[in-house]
């Protein structure tokens, strides 16, 4: 591995950053808030992506009062198509926290930020240094790559002390005097630079990077080989009666928390599902198919899920399943849900057509 001392890695990846920062809102604030607001919002997702929803949700929450007293449905259904419900969960816990017991006010600094549950070091790292010019590294995705590949580092980046031993050598590497700069220039170097496919031809690092010059790239950062992906079927049944929608708010430790779907049965394939709920096989005689098996892709999971829509005569009588209720769509318009879900309704113009009332 290369000694830190023998580059002025700093020095270099902020000229470069003053010369390709992108203009964006939240770096133009020394707002903790807002700070914290961007993060949560950027994680694992890209910065084209969650612009526009921190444009929505800085607006409608303008302060860390104003999001800790919202409801959870209009702050679900703001986050809609974000995906990660659970840090929208998160972000309305650590709110409350901080409005209620901290007078609104963040911590000023890395060793109490980390403190406050829902903050994890990366965002105590980001707020410390932003708002308040604490040399505090982030580490993230984007460091580890950065780093492995420049000073060939050759740790498992999954490996429990992977964290600790890239924390350490970016301590080394934050300048005193500018740790601000240097955080938003390692992330944005890691965005535009030294991507998963890096642009070496253009790099200012590249005379010196261990990488590069050892033929490494494709190999650095090392990263064992993760769990195999999940694979789970949804059938769904839209069942509408009169105007109304038979849905239900999923629960438990489980993907979507807290939001809206219409009646899904899941079990180990799409086949012989009417078996699981009697009650669905004398109902089948009005239903169409909506959607034939596609597979939807998430972070650690791929979802098989099919649709059927079954309109019932107002005079038919069935038996309600548990945690499911009828709502008007109006009502269920206003509800956070899946993407799954949303683009079942917008690529189905009859569901589309019948839920616009
Ligand atoms: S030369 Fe390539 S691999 Fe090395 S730091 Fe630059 S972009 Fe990354």
């Amino acid at each position: 591995m290369k000694k830190v001392q023998q580059h002025p890695f700093a020095e270099i990846l902020i000229t470069w950053y003053k010369g390709h920062a992108r203009d964006l809102p939240w770096r133009r604030t020394n707002d903790p808030y807002i700070i914290w607001l961007s993060e949560i919002i950027l994680q694992q997702t890209r910065i084209a992506q969650g612009l526009p929803y921190f444009y929505k949700l800085s607006e409608a929450f303008p302060t860390v009062f104003d999001l800790a007293a919202a409801d959870e449905t209009t702050l679900f259904r703001l986050w809609q198509g974000l995906g990660y419900y659970s840090r929208a969960r998160n972000l309305h816990k650590t709110a409350k926290n901080i409005a209620e017991n901290h007078a609104g006010k963040f911590p000023n600094t890395y060793s109490d930020l980390i403190k406050l549950p829902g903050i994890g070091p990366y965002t105590a790292a980001a707020i410390a240094s932003f708002a308040f010019g604490e040399a505090s590294p982030v580490v993230d995705g984007n460091v580890f790559r950065i780093l492995a590949r420049y000073f060939g580092i050759e740790t498992d980046i999954l490996h429990a002390s992977a964290r600790k031993e890239f924390t350490a050598l970016a301590k080394e590497l934050i300048p005193a005097a500018d740790p601000a700069r240097f955080n938003q220039a390692i992330m944005e170097f890691g965005s535009l630079q030294c991507s998963p496919a890096p642009d070496c031809a253009t790099c200012p690092l590249l005379a010196t990077c261990f990488a590069y010059q050892q033929d490494r790239i494709s190999l650095l950062p090392v990263k064992s080989k993760s769990k195999p992906q999940r694979i789970r079927h949804f059938q769904y049944f839209v069942i509408e009666q009169d105007g109304k929608f038979l849905v239900h708010q999923r629960r438990g430790k489980d993907i979507w928390q807290g939001l809206w779907e219409f009646f899904c049965i899941e079990s180990v394939d799409l086949n012989n599902t009417l078996n699981l709920y009697p009650f669905l096989s004398p109902l089948m005689e009005h239903a169409t198919i909506l959607k034939a098996p596609a597979i939807h892709v998430l972070s650690h999971q791929k979802i098989v899920s099919a649709a059927w829509l079954i309109q019932l005569p107002k005079e038919f009588r069935m038996e309600m399943p548990a945690d499911y209720h009828w709502i008007l769509s109006s009502k269920f318009e206003q509800l956070g849900k899946p993407v799954l879900l949303l683009n079942l309704i917008t690529d189905n113009i009859v569901l589309k057509e019948l839920l616009e009332g």
